[in-house]
């Protein structure tokens, strides 16, 4: 299966309002909104990041398993906008939904057409 890559902005390893128990926080980079009041503005620009595969970022997160599924916690894909890496978002879920880590995704649901 090909090991998608996406860009990533920052992680946060330790995240406790981005969704239940514990979270593992992936701030994916890029979003075309540009809302006034955005409090994650380094996250616009689509031409930096970090590239990451979704293995290498699958091997980082199971660093914190224990604590993740321990607290009830799991994985949040936020950004910027992730929905704009809707092939990597996709591949990087179903490889947690296989280990059995809880996911959610925290969108404004703006989902580019002409890709
Ligand atoms: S959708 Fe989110 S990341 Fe994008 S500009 Fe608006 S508040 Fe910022």
């Amino acid at each position: 299966m090909e090991d998608v890559i996406g860009k990533i902005h920052s992680v946060e390893t330790l995240g406790t309002v981005d969704g239940p128990g514990i979270r593992y926080v992936i701030f994916l980079q890029g979003c075309a909104l540009k809302c006034k009041y955005c409090h994650n503005r380094d996250t616009w620009n689509t031409n930096t990041g970090t590239n990451m595969s979704v293995s290498e970022l699958v091997e980082k997160i199971q660093k914190y398993e224990e604590y993740i599924k321990f607290s009830h916690g799991g994985v949040t894909a936020t950004g910027g906008e992730p929905l704009l890496q809707s092939k990597f978002l996709i591949s990087l879920f179903t490889e947690l939904k296989k280990l059995n880590f809880h996911t959610a995704l925290d969108t404004s649901r703006y989902v580019p057409t002409n890709r």
